[in-house]
C-alpha cells in the first residue's frame, strides 16, 4: 500500500467560515498549494465576499494529472477491503464534520440551511453506498464456446479521472463522483464550481485526513475552467471525465473527450414535466410540487419545471398551490424559519427577470412573486405563472429558479405529448392514485427517471441521470462503481 506525505494547509492557506478552517488553497500530490492569483467566493444572500481562492492554471492542472497518473498503480492494488475500512473511516469524519459542511454550503449558495443538512446526510449516503459495493465487485467464468478455453471476464478502474462539479449541489455532486471513482480505485482531479470552492476543498480536506494517500485525490480550483479543462482533455493519461453541468459544456467536453478517446459521463440540464392528473391525491401533489419546484430556488436539474394539470382538478391545484408559494419564506439561510434562499449570483438573477418578462410578454398570467427583491443579496420572489395553452417554445427552456409554470391539458395523452416535448429527458414527475395507469404512463414518458407520487428522487441505491440532452451514465444504484470500471476479458487455454 502507498504510503502517505499527506499535509495539513497551513494557517496562510485557510479561511475561517462561520467558525470552520477551510482550505483556499489547492490540494495536489498530497500538497496544499497557494498560487498567485486568486479569486473571491461571495455568499449570495450578502454579496460580501467570504473567501479568496488560489486560482488554478493549466500548469497547476497539468501537476495535479502528474500527481494522480503517479498514485494509480499504488491505488488501485488496495485490497478491496483495505480501500473499504479507508471509505468508512473516510465516511465517519465526515459525519463528525456535519456542521461545518452544512455552515459551508449556506455560507457560499445561500441554500436554507436544513437543505444543507439534507444535502450533507444524502452525500454521506452515496459515500458509504460505494464503501459497500468496493467488496461486492465480481466477475464472471465461462467455457468459451468452441470449447477448450475459457473466458474470464473482470474488471479494471478506467484511470486518473477527471470530475467537474456545479455549484448548485456542491457537496453531493463532489461526493457521488468521488465515491464511485476511488471506490472503483481511479484516482481524481476535483474541478471545483468558482461559486463554491469551500464545499469541495472541506471534501478533500476531509478525504485527506482520513488518509487516502497522496495523489489519489487533487483538487483544483479555478476562474478560468475553460482553458483548465482543455488542457487536461487533450492529455492522454486522462483516461475518463465525469461532468456535471449545463448541456452547452457538456457538448464541449464530449467533443473533447472523443478527440482523445476518452470514457466520459454526463450529467446534464434538464425539463422536468411535473403532471398532476384527475385522480391525483391533490394534498400530496401540491406539498411535493412546492418541494420539487422551490426547493434550492428552483436551481437544481431536477426541478418541476414545467407542471402539467389535468382540467378537471387544474383550478383546485393553482388555488392551493399558490397559497403555499406565498407561505415560502425568503431570506437568509441561517435564519430557521427560511425556505428559499437567494440565486447564486446577479447574473443568475439578471437571466430571471428577463424570463419572467417573456413569460408575460407571451401571455402568462403572473399569479404571485413576479420580482426580484431589493437590498442585499440575489434574492428573487417565489412566482407563479399560469399559462393558457401549452407554450410549445418554451418547452426546452430550463428556468433554474423559483419559477413556477403551470399549464392545463384535457388528456392524459395531450399531457404526456407535451411532456415528452422537449430535447431534454432528465426527470419527470406524474401524480395519480391508480398504480398501473401510473406505470403505463411512465413506460411512454422519455425521462431517465420517474417519480410516481414522489418530487424528490436521489438515492444512493438508484441510477441518477437522464437520456437524450440531459445525458450519458448514470450515478448511483447497483452499477454506480461501474462508471468507473472498465471490463477485462482473459481468455484461458485449457489442456
Ligand atoms: P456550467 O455548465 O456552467 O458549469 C458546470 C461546471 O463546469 C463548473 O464547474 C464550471 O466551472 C465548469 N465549466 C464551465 N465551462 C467549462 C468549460 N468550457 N470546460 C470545462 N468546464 C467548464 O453549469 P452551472 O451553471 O454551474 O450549473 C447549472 C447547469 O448544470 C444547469 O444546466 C443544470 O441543469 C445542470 N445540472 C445538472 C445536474 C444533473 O445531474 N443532471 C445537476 C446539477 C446541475
Amino acid at each position: 500500500m502507498a504510503s502517505s506525505t499527506l499535509t495539513t494547509p497551513t494557517s496562510d492557506l485557510v479561511v475561517e467560515i462561520h467558525g470552520h478552517i477551510v482550505p483556499t488553497a489547492l490540494l495536489i500530490g498530497g500538497e496544499w498549494r497557494s498560487t498567485e492569483r486568486t479569486f473571491a467566493v461571495a455568499n449570495p444572500a450578502t454579496g460580501q465576499t467570504i473567501a479568496d481562492m488560489s486560482d488554478g492554471s493549466p500548469v497547476e492542472a497539468r501537476e495535479a494529472l502528474d500527481a494522480a497518473t503517479a498514485a494509480a498503480e499504488s491505488w488501485r492494488a488496495w485490497p478491496p477491503r483495505a480501500r473499504a475500512d479507508l471509505f468508512h473511516r473516510a465516511h465517519r469524519l465526515l459525519v463528525e464534520r456535519a456542521d461545518a459542511f452544512a455552515d459551508v454550503m449556506v455560507s457560499e449558495s445561500g441554500k436554507p440551511r436544513a437543505e444543507a443538512v439534507g444535502e450533507f446526510e444524502l452525500s454521506a449516503g452515496f459515500f458509504l453506498w460505494y464503501s459497500e459495493q468496493i467488496a461486492h465487485l465480481h466477475g464472471t467464468y465461462q467455457e468459451g464456446s468452441r470449447g477448450g478455453y475459457r473466458v474470464i471476464e473482470t474488471h479494471q478502474p478506467v484511470g486518473p479521472s477527471l470530475l467537474i462539479t456545479p455549484w448548485n449541489f456542491p457537496m453531493l455532486m463532489s461526493a457521488r463522483k468521488a465515491g464511485a471513482a476511488l471506490a472503483a480505485g481511479c484516482t481524481v482531479i476535483m474541478k471545483s464550481a468558482r461559486e463554491t470552492p469551500l464545499t469541495a476543498a472541506l471534501f478533500a480536506d476531509t478525504l485527506n485526513e482520513a488518509g487516502f494517500p497522496a495523489g489519489v485525490i487533487n483538487l483544483i480550483h479555478t476562474s478560468t475552467s475553460a482553458d483548465v479543462s482543455a488542457g487536461l482533455m487533450a492529455d492522454d493519461r486522462l483516461r475518463k471525465v465525469s461532468f456535471t453541468g449545463s448541456t452547452g459544456v457538456g457538448r464541449t467536453l464530449l467533443a473533447q473527450a472523443s478527440a482523445n478517446i476518452m470514457n466520459a459521463s454526463m450529467e446534464l440540464g434538464g425539463d422536468g414535466p411535473f403532471i398532476v392528473l384527475d385522480d391525483a391525491d391533490l394534498e400530496l401533489a401540491v406539498d411535493q410540487a412546492i418541494i420539487c419546484k422551490f426547493r434550492n430556488a428552483g436551481q437544481a436539474c431536477v426541478a418541476a419545471n414545467r407542471i402539467i394539470l389535468h382540467s378537471a382538478i387544474a383550478d383546485r391545484f393553482v388555488e392551493a398551490f399558490v397559497e403555499k408559494t406565498r407561505q415560502l419564506a425568503v431570506g437568509h439561510g441561517f435564519d430557521p424559519a427560511v425556505t428559499v434562499g437567494p440565486l447564486i449570483s446577479e447574473r443568475q438573477r439578471h437571466r430571471v427577470v428577463g424570463l419572467v418578462d417573456a413569460f408575460q410578454a407571451s401571455g402568462a398570467e403572473l399569479l404571485a412573486g413576479g420580482h426580484a427583491i431589493d437590498g442585499q443579496g440575489f434574492f428573487y420572489e417565489p412566482t407563479v405563472l399560469r399559462f393558457s395553452g401549452l407554450k410549445h417554445e418554451f418547452a426546452n427552456e430550463e428556468l433554474f429558479a423559483p419559477v413556477a409554470a403551470l399549464y392545463t391539458v384535457d388528456t392524459v395523452s395531450e399531457a404526456i405529448e407535451f411532456a415528452n416535448d422537449t430535447h431534454y429527458g432528465l426527470s419527470a414527475y406524474l401524480f395519480t392514485k391508480d398504480l398501473s395507469r401510473a406505470v403505463a404512463i411512465a413506460e411512454k414518458l422519455d425521462f431517465g427517471m420517474v417519480g410516481i407520487n414522489r418530487g424528490i428522487m436521489a438515492d444512493p441505491a438508484a441510477p441518477f441521470g437522464g437520456i437524450k440532452a440531459s445525458g450519458l451514465g448514470r450515478e448511483g444504484g447497483h452499477d454506480g462503481i461501474y462508471e468507473f470500471l472498465e471490463r477485462k476479458y482473459l481468455a484461458l487455454t485449457i489442456d
